[in-house]
């Protein structure tokens, strides 16, 4: 029988262990994927902490709903090594990146298709055993999106980073047209936002970020101008250059600033999505809905409907590829104390 290696999470705040156990065998309609390729995200290392921060103290505990030891890992990319008998149309050996936010099919959600937001979901590498290993369980073959010819950590990446900010850019909606988004925060997800942006929206986006590097980069990425939100002045440099505020603005921070610099940026009409999960607390006049008109939503990844039509335009050729280090599947736990502290640029992912 396969042997499957995995680096596992065996206790929170603890160390990855390697973990070696038999290959699951895929009955009925599952499907076993070969990890190629594993992407490690900043959320990975809130899970191993096993909170979120949500500012001023308070946390979001995240140790419910799974059993140790527990494979993390989400940006999954592979060939399929073996199939249940019902799994049809899974060509053994064809090379996947797994849609990973699969949710239990049964809530008004899924019949939704928004497994992203299931009530019961088993999202790989969250509350189902991830890629952080050789070998992924997926429970069925509509899960496995075909990459080619892009890179298998590339693929990956778009699964998260990438499919968060396609699908903040699609809640935008119509507003998006009217003239330059605002995206605010460019680290990997506003990156990937300013590259969509650039792809499929009618003017190159306005982007803000505290930090100086980050705007240079955004604007080399082909950002029409960008801001400093710590700069006083920058609010209204920005409705200025908007002729009176945009209707349209992603927040990738999700800070109580970030947010703050967002809203204060809007039109009449105007919409912020969010997507950041950095923490702090937003307050506002309630009455500046209505007087704004104004609204404010959160998403969290997409449907496997959009994690196919973001790979159908990055594999036309539409989406700008991302800096990746590989680093072999034994290094994990290094690659989760690199970003934890801060010490990466770019997307680090595991060669299993
Ligand atoms: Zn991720
Ligand atoms: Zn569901």
């Amino acid at each position: 029988m396969t042997q499957m290696l995995r680096q596992s999470l065996v206790a929170y705040a603890a160390p990855l262990c390697e973990t070696v156990v038999p290959c699951p065998t895929p009955r009925g309609t599952e499907v076993l994927v070969r990890v190629a390729r594993c992407g490690v995200c900043h959320s990975d290392v809130h899970m191993q902490d096993g909170y979120f921060k949500l500012g001023e103290d308070k946390r979001l505990d995240v140790t419910g709903g799974r059993t140790l030891p527990f494979t993390l890992g989400h940006e999954i990319a592979g060939t399929i090594e073996r199939a249940g008998a019902e799994a049809e149309g899974a060509v053994i050996g064809r090379a996947v990146a797994v849609y990973p936010w699969i949710g239990c099919g049964q809530c008004a959600a899924c019949a939704a298709g928004e497994e992203n937001i299931c009530a019961a979901p088993r999202h790989l590498g969250i509350t189902a055993d991830g890629g952080f290993a050789s070998h992924v369980l997926v429970p069925h073959p509509r899960y496995l999106i075909d990459y080619a010819p892009l890179d298998a950590g590339f693929a990956g990446a778009l699964m998260c980073s990438g499919l968060t900010a396609f699908a903040a850019l699609k809640r935008l909606g119509e507003r998006a047209q009217r003239g330059p988004v605002l995206l605010v925060g460019l680290g990997g997800v506003g990156m990937m936002g300013l590259a969509l942006a650039r792809a499929l929206l009618p003017h190159a986006p306005f982007a803000a970020d505290i930090d100086a590097g980050k705007r240079a980069a955004a604007l080399a990425a082909g950002a029409t101008a960008v801001f400093d939100p710590a700069d006083p002045s920058a609010r209204k440099a920005l409705i200025a250059a908007s002729g009176g505020g945009v209707y349209a603005a992603c927040d990738f921070v999700g800070s109580d600033r970030s947010l703050q610099f967002a809203t204060g940026a809007l039109a009449k009409g105007g919409k912020v999505v969010i997507t950041g999960l950095i923490g702090g607390t937003f307050t506002t006049a309630a009455a500046m809905f209505p007087l704004k008109a104004m609204t404010i939503e959160g998403t969290m990844t997409g449907t496997l409907a959009e994690a196919r039509e973001l790979m159908a335009l990055a594999r036309a050729g539409g989406v700008a590829p991302i800096p990746i280090s590989e680093r072999p599947l034994a290094q994990a736990q290094t690659a989760l104390d690199d970003i934890r502290a801060g010490r990466v640029m770019g997307r680090v992912v595991l060669v299993t």
